[in-house]
């Protein structure tokens, strides 16, 4: 065979690798929340694990700020969006078309993992005389925007204690991005999050105003515990953000990962690998995921069936029958 031919042989042999490559290629999204919460992470972090196998698995993925936790059920059962991050009581609750999902079920969400815990969190400044959730009765308060799992979350507990948000001087819906700077310009008195922790919007809070955290605890936090699988008693450890020296108690979910049985095995299944293959390295890119186990992950907080895809590499990784 003569140099050239062999030369061609190889360019031939190279297009047509190349384009099988390209015939398999596949978008996916992946829905997270505002970009200074940690949904943003869990998203930029999975579509990067994913991209580095780009060349043999086809997956492009990208991992957009959206509103939260509903808006990415929401999504992904309109066919919008492949999978996102949601709070566990929205995932129990589309499943089962209960709460805000009444006449609304999710009969193909499933579950995919979960990752960090979501304490409910209420952050006050420190001159408007808040020490508890019960002194934001007649304060101005960001509930959280619509589409978000804190918004979602915080109608759960006023109907719990019996208030509505007009029990409030103001509930404004600001996003995360844009809650840090109206508590520091005194805007409102308090921000309602249920977000992993440290994150950026509290950071940045504490940062412009003199802040702290609250404790969120009585009768109504405690028949919600009681009476819920996906809440729990959560804490957030003292001196994590300036102005918060000793421990917070209140009540939480899990951030959870989520898809629909319409999305492909193969590409649950790639994307799962990707996130577990790697798993010292996406424990590193937050702090919130730094005690993240693996037994953990593929049990606590999953209310819908897990995804087969997923299910298929937990079997190969013998953390399953
Ligand atoms: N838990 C919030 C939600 O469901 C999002 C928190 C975050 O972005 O980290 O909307």
């Amino acid at each position: 065979m003569t140099i050239f031919k062999s030369i061609a042989i190889a360019i031939a042999s190279a297009l047509v690798a190349g384009t099988a490559a390209t015939a398999q290629e596949k978008f996916i999204t992946i829905g997270t929340g505002g970009q200074t919460g940690v949904y943003f992470v869990v998203g930029q972090s999975i579509c990067r694990l994913v991209n580095r196998d780009s060349a043999t698995t086809g997956l492009k993925c990208t991992a957009p700020s959206t509103g939260g936790s509903i808006a990415n059920i929401n999504a992904i059962k309109a066919g919008d969006m492949d999978m996102g991050v949601a709070q566990s009581d929205w995932q129990f609750h589309a499943y089962n078309g209960s709460s805000q999902f009444e006449g609304d079920k999710f009969d193909k969400e499933r579950a995919v993992f979960s990752v960090h815990s979501e304490p409910f969190t209420v952050i006050a400044r420190a001159d408007a005389g808040i020490n508890s959730f019960d002194d934001l009765k007649g304060k101005r308060v960001n509930v959280g925007n619509p589409g978000s799992g804190q918004l979602a979350t915080m109608e759960v507990v006023l109907a719990a204690k019996g208030w509505s948000m007009a029990d409030f001087a103001l509930a404004s819906e600001l996003k995360p991005a844009e809650q840090a700077a109206a508590l520091g310009d005194n805007k409102v008195d308090a921000i309602i999050y249920t977000v992993g922790h440290p994150n950026g919007s509290i950071q940045e809070a504490v940062s412009t105003v003199d802040a702290k955290l609250v404790n969120v605890e009585g009768e109504a936090i405690d028949k919600l515990v009681a009476d819920n699988p996906f809440y729990a008693y959560s804490t957030i450890p003292g001196g994590m953000y300036k102005g918060t020296d000793s421990e917070v108690k209140t009540f939480g979910v899990k951030a959870t990962f989520v898809t629909s049985s319409d999305v492909d095995d193969d590409v649950v299944y790639e994307v799962v690998k990707a996130v577990f293959d790697n798993f010292d390295r996406f424990k590193k890119l937050h702090p919130a995921f730094e005690n993240l186990t693996e037994e953990e992950m593929i049990k606590d907080g999953l209310s819908a069936p897990l995804h087969d895809g997923a299910v298929k590499y937990y079997k190969e990784r013998g953390w399953m029958e």
